[in-house]
């Protein structure tokens, strides 16, 4: 046991009391306790003497070697001694400050490397631009609902997921990442909170849901009312693409309400049960509405719950039988041994302004069956050729062939029945052509 003392004092009773403070015995105790040193000039009581010690004194105990430089580490008070010589982590002063020193640098650099790369990643964002009128059709969807849920944010700023709560039952993130993914959003990475994007590895990463957005600018159309009036004008014509945006909506109404019940009953699924309950569901949409998929995830819920309570079975057994019971219902319910009795919307469940455009546009709701709401969209025409020709083409070939076979007549008023039923005219000519089979090439 070694305490290296350096005097910053010349003051002979001071230096004894210094002396008497550090003393220790051959066993390494100390010699006096703190009490029998008082009382000494004006120190109050035992707690106040190292800091007046520390005034006139540095105290080293060689026996603690800095972890980094092997110089002796300082002593602040009688604890920090120690009886035996030991490894430590301790670092001496001056290392102290030369690793906070170099730690400050670091961060500096990383801070000015995530700057750098940042303003670069937000010139490629500002230079990017969308022509709204050769956007998709789903994206139309999508941007009409966005404006409801987040007026007037989205064409005078930026949003990020957490402002996006009124699109959609579940998580909007799906939509805006989609809508980035088209080109038609744009990420604002300077408006994102801090800690938004950091390196790692020398990659730039973000956290999704608090990366800001906005609508990509259009050169063509600069004011916010001409875009929704591109928007508004738009005659859906992609059918397909409309019904991927819906089965993607149908989905998340149907796992919000699955989600509110597993969470009630405290079940906790692995993600690979997760995907099989998705793809589970998602198929039955084809069939099923989403209020009668609310039932089978109500039921196979609770029966997991029954199941928990049973000797040999626990909680994360019976959560894991949840996606083969969702399989074994919805199996029933097709090859008709039961019927799914649809459920009402809670209150606390809205369908959000994505599910009223459906409503409104299509007149799709969650009671609506899955058949009936794919069987809407693909009525919708196919997307519309740039040009005329290939409908005029088809026109041609089916009124030529009918005059060859003198059933003129009988097309022309086919086709227009369909027009008065509602039948866009290329789905007209296209039924009418298989109705007269050989009748029209390439319809
Ligand atoms: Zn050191």
């Amino acid at each position: 046991m070694a305490i290296k003392l350096e005097l910053l004092t010349q003051n002979q009773e001071e230096i004894s009391f210094i002396h008497r403070y550090w003393a220790t015995d051959d066993t390494g105790a100390f010699v006096e306790p703190v009490s029998a040193l008082l009382p000494f000039r004006d120190i109050p009581h035992g707690g106040a003497v190292a800091a007046y010690v520390r005034n006139w004194c540095e105290a080293y105990d060689e026996d603690q070697p800095c972890s980094r430089c092997g110089d002796p580490v300082r002593l602040n008070c009688r604890s920090d001694l120690k009886k035996y010589v030991c490894p430590t982590q301790r670092q001496c002063e001056a290392c102290r400050r030369l690793m906070a020193a170099h730690a400050q640098q670091r961060k500096a650099q990383a801070a000015a490397e995530l700057d750098s790369r940042l303003a670069e990643h937000a010139r490629q964002q500002n230079e990017k631009t969308c022509d709204y009128q050769t956007i998709g059709d789903a994206e139309v969807v999508l941007l009409i609902a966005l404006e409801a849920a987040i007026t007037p944010r989205l064409t005078a700023g930026s949003f990020c997921t957490y402002d996006c709560e009124g699109l959609s039952p579940g998580d909007p993130g799906v939509y805006l990442r989609s809508l980035y993914a088209s080109g038609v959003l744009v990420k604002r990475p300077f408006e994102s909170v801090a800690g938004t994007y950091f390196l790692k590895n020398d990659d730039l990463w973000v956290n999704n849901d608090q990366v800001k957005y906005a609508l990509a600018p259009d050169p063509q159309h600069n004011a916010a009312c001409e875009l929704f009036d591109i928007l508004a004008s738009r005659e859906l014509s992609d059918g397909p693409n409309i019904a991927e945006l819906w089965l993607t909506y149908a989905l998340q109404d149907v796992m919000a309400y699955f989600w509110n019940e597993c969470s009630t009953y405290q079940h906790f699924l692995k993600p690979e049960a997760v995907a099989d309950v998705e793809s589970s569901f998602r198929s039955a949409l084809h069939t099923f509405s989403v209020a009668q998929l609310w039932s089978v995830g109500w039921r196979v819920i609770r029966e997991a719950a029954a199941l928990a309570n049973r000797t040999y079975y626990n909680r994360e057994k019976a959560a894991a039988t949840i996606p083969g019971k969702v399989r074994r219902h919805l199996e029933k319910a097709l090859s008709e041994e039961s019927s799914l009795k649809p459920w009402t919307r809670r209150e606390d469940h809205p369908a959000g302004t994505l599910g009223m455009v459906f409503l409104k546009v299509f007149g799709i709701d969650e009671n609506t069956l899955g058949v009936d709401a794919l069987q809407v969209f693909s009525r919708i025409a196919t997307p519309a050729s740039p040009t005329a020709e290939p409908l005029l083409s088809s026109a041609h070939h089916l009124m030529e062939a009918a005059a060859e076979r003198g059933i003129s007549a009988h097309v022309l008023i086919d086709v227009a029945k369909l027009v008065q039923g509602g039948a866009g005219i290329e789905e007209a000519i296209r039924e009418v052509s298989d109705k007269y089979p050989g009748q029209a090439e390439g319809a």
